[in-house]
């Protein structure tokens, strides 16, 4: 079966087709989704039973594959205990052997975990944080915050307001929000300098800092150095600005340490988790405070408590899933992975430097990039990449693979190889797109 014979469409497919409005989508002249009948390791599985192997790890939540029978039995157990109780005045094992677990493995005092169901809503969370962590200190006018150029952090309005301005999603909603204080990464003393001016003249407005650790991913996956986190942290502590982390893609092992944070050994006030948390089963999301947070809500004045509580925070079936994944990574098998991965795609990728249009190929931990000078067309090339066997979803300018951990050799190969003959070529530019 290829891209120019399609088998027909499903029948579900056809009849849920003009009620379902699908995400970042121009529904009038997008291509029609491929159907998915299953999903199995690094495969899905499409309806006319081809096989794509999955390049990006649906949006990078299925770390350890799809179906892992250890995450499935746990999920199946609590199906049958209790799929779900309300969290306010109620307690549950997996939210409190979770939160538990969560304050193991974070670094530092990260040990006060508030569950939503979604990283933009964990987000959120973090910066109300933020703002109340000041407020309850007696600080009123700290009611900004201050996040960078390439910077993602969710869809929902308060985040937006935090994402690249110009790359990100939400440009057409400029003005309808706060704006809040945009600047450059400091990648060296010079941007240092200058992010120090800008919080010498304006530090007091600034509740905190917010920046995903060592990867800007949607933004265009773009790296930096472990010493940029250091230099946030200090710039945070001279200004008395908090300091957030959003690894909701850089945590759980992508960048090659369980958190992102890791490389850089400091931590941030706050860190917000969330697409590879439950292993890519079901939603879930936390942002965990450390102790000197927590402890500006911690009062004998109701009016100083958080709050917030999401209907369904701290789902049961979602905790039990996190709880198997993290099961998952104890075991220390992903570290290899991870290794095995990076040396796959730094292989796999490296012939497309210098390809036409291309300016980067760069790898890092289990995420490999392939970025051009101008956007590229996002529809025509996963038609492109589903023919060669691969389900890979270009974002902007970046074609990008970020695959699960066990990804099999064999299917690594497929990945690279649909990259190399799709974009060896040239000829990509497009529209854009997600
Ligand atoms: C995906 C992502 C979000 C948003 O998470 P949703 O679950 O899509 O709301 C926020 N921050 C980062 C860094 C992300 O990658």
């Amino acid at each position: 079966m290829t891209a120019e014979s399609p088998a027909r469409a499903p029948e579900w497919l056809s009849a849920g087709a003009p009620h379902v409005w699908r995400p970042y989508c121009q529904m009038k002249t997008a291509p029609p989704p491929l159907p998915v009948a299953a999903t199995r390791g690094s495969r899905l599985v499409l309806a006319d039973g081809r096989e794509l192997v999955d390049g990006i790890a649906s949006w990078w939540t299925a770390c350890h594959g799809y179906n892992h029978p250890h995450i499935a039995a746990a999920v199946r157990e609590q199906l049958e205990r209790m799929p779900h109780v309300m969290f306010g005045g109620l307690a549950h094992e997996p939210a409190s052997r979770l939160a538990r677990r969560l304050a193991d493995l974070l670094p530092g005092d990260l040990n006060h975990a508030f569950f939503a169901e979604s990283g933009s809503v964990s987000v959120e969370i973090a910066m109300k944080m933020a703002l109340q962590f000041h407020i309850n200190r007696g600080e009123h006018g700290r009611t900004r915050f201050l996040s960078f150029r390439g910077g993602y952090h969710g869809d929902t309005l308060a985040t937006m307001t935090v994402c690249d301005p110009e790359e990100g999603m939400h440009s057409l909603f400029s003005g309808v929000m706060p704006s809040q204080v945009i600047a450059d990464l400091p990648v060296d003393a010079a941007s240092e300098a200058v992010l120090e001016a800008l919080l010498v003249e304006r530090g007091g407005e600034i509740a905190a800092i917010v920046t995903e650790p060592l990867v800007q991913g949607a933004g265009g996956m773009l790296f930096h150095d472990p010493e940029v986190l250091r230099r946030l942290r200090r710039t945070a502590d001279r200004h008395g600005v908090l300091l957030i982390f959003d690894e909701i893609f850089t945590g759980f092992g992508r960048t090659g340490s369980l958190f992102a944070m890791e490389a850089a050994g400091i931590e941030p006030d706050i860190v917000t988790l969330s697409k590879a948390l439950t292993g890519g089963t079901l939603p879930l999301s936390v942002a965990v405070a450390s102790t000197r947070v927590f402890q500006a809500f911690w009062s004998d004045d109701a009016g100083a408590a958080l709050m917030h509580g999401p209907t369904y925070m701290a789902n049961p079936l979602a905790c039990a899933a996190a709880n198997a994944s993290l099961d998952l990574f104890e075991d220390g098998a992903w570290r290899a992975d991870v290794a095995r991965v990076s040396a796959a795609l730094a292989q796999g990728l490296e012939p497309l430097r210098g390809a036409p249009g291309v300016v980067d190929v760069r790898v890092l931990g289990a995420i490999g990039v392939v970025e051009f000078a101008a956007p590229v067309a996002v529809g025509a090339l996963c038609q492109a990449f589903a023919a060669e066997g691969a389900w890979i979803r270009p974002m902007g300018k970046t074609v990008y693979l970020a695959p699960a951990f066990n990804t099999p050799d064999a299917d690594l190969a497929v990945l690279t190889s649909a990259m190399r003959r799709v974009l060896g070529a040239g000829g990509v530019e497009g529209s854009g797109g997600v």
